[in-house]
């Protein structure tokens, strides 16, 4: 076995060559054959795994991982990570792969730059996206414990995963944010408010290991939470489900969208951490009145980074998540995800799909006129 981290003799050069080239089971029978350290790097400081990294191959840097491979390797000249070189690959399944193997999200490279900002600097919007939203779900689980002089956890178990997954959620627009509460968070918003409280103030006070977008991102669930429990007390003897007063008052067509305004600006104002740049950012451009985006679009663009132009996907009616497959039967001018979405959306969507039936049966009746 080679001695660790360096790049000694031609088994080295070749581990090198195979990676440049993606070529997967050269570079895994040299490595077996000869058993080798795969922590070598050459004199830039490059290792095999941010190699493959950079290169977007999958596959190549799962093989290293599990041979051991440092996720967190800080050799690098310019101070680069795995992580920096996958955000600069374009390939977000390379990123959560390095993620979920515990890479460092936001370690900062010579000049400061975290890998999300690499991502959103080279315009690659996936990547921004799965590492602004990454948080190990050992964060989530630190309440299940007890800690100091408590007697029981602050949050029981049954509600760490869902919670995890909760927070990892990409698509931040409150309707799908309050449809995520479904089935287990529901059952207790109160206490599912106080955690992310707490995990937002505890993402701001880690020095230099702060992470300011995954703060505010914890804090605006938090709001949102708020803002479902108040529905739930609105009308506490109907017994009607909180989500769906929510999310219909969102969906009221130009009310709805005046309340998601109102709602996110006053989420923006009520952060906590006034110092940081994402805070400074977005009330800027929210003071700004005149070309000042919809609060929603802001904030999701700062959580999950700027779109490039070739992604415009089709996105749902109801609560704006991408890739929405179901069109509505009757007269197919919308998108859902889901049968669920669907019905939710059919009390604005009612009139409408009758006026865009008429349209298209007029349409088709002219045609069959003209020919
Ligand atoms: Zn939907
Ligand atoms: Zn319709």
């Amino acid at each position: 076995m080679a001695p660790a981290n360096v790049c000694t003799g031609e088994e080295g050069k070749l581990v090198f060559y195979y990676v440049a080239k993606n070529d997967f089971l050269s570079l895994k029978s040299i490595i077996l054959q000869h058993n080798l350290n795969v922590d070598i790097y050459d004199e830039h400081g490059m290792t095999p795994l941010k190699s493959a990294a950079y290169n977007g191959h999958k596959e190549i840097c799962q093989f290293l991982l599990d041979q051991g491979a440092d996720v967190n390797c800080k050799n690098h000249e310019h101070g680069y990570t795995a992580l920096h070189f996958a955000a600069l690959s374009g390939n977000a399944e390379v990123c959560q792969l390095l993620l979920d193997s515990g890479a460092n999200s936001h370690p900062l490279n010579s000049v400061g730059r975290t890998p999300s900002q690499m991502a959103a600097f080279v315009g690659f919007h996936n990547c921004v996206a799965v590492i602004n939203n990454y948080i190990p779900k050992s964060e989530v689980e630190y309440y299940t414990l007890t800690h100091g002089l408590e007697t029981e956890p602050k949050l029981p178990s049954v509600y760490a995963s869902p919670l995890h997954k909760f927070i990892m959620q990409v698509n931040v627009h409150p309707v799908r944010v309050a449809l995520n509460l479904q089935p287990t968070l529901i059952e207790d918003l109160p206490r599912i408010k106080k955690i992310l409280e707490l995990m937002c103030e505890k993402e701001m006070k880690r020095g230099a290991e702060s992470n300011e977008v995954m703060s505010f991102k914890l804090h605006y669930l938090s709001c949102i939470v708020a803002e479902v429990i108040k529905c739930s007390f609105r009308s506490p003897e109907k017994q009607s489900d909180p989500v769906e007063l929510f999310v219909r008052k969102i969906l009221v067509r130009k009310r709805g969208e005046e309340y998601i305004d109102f709602l996110i600006r006053d989420i923006v104002r009520e952060f906590p951490f006034r110092e940081c740049t994402i805070f400074r950012q977005m009330v800027t451009s929210l003071a700004n009145q005149k070309d000042s985006p919809p609060a929603l679009s802001l904030v999701t663009v700062a959580i999950n980074g700027q779109r490039g132009f070739s992604d415009d996907v089709k996105t749902c009616a109801t609560c704006g998540e991408e890739k929405a497959s179901k069109k509505c039967s009757k007269c197919k001018q919308v998108q859902y995800c889901d049968r669920e979405c669907q019905r939710l959306h059919w009390f604005v969507h009612k009139k409408e799909c009758n006026r865009n039936n008429e349209e298209l049966i007029n349409k088709m009746e002219n045609s069959v006129k003209i020919n």
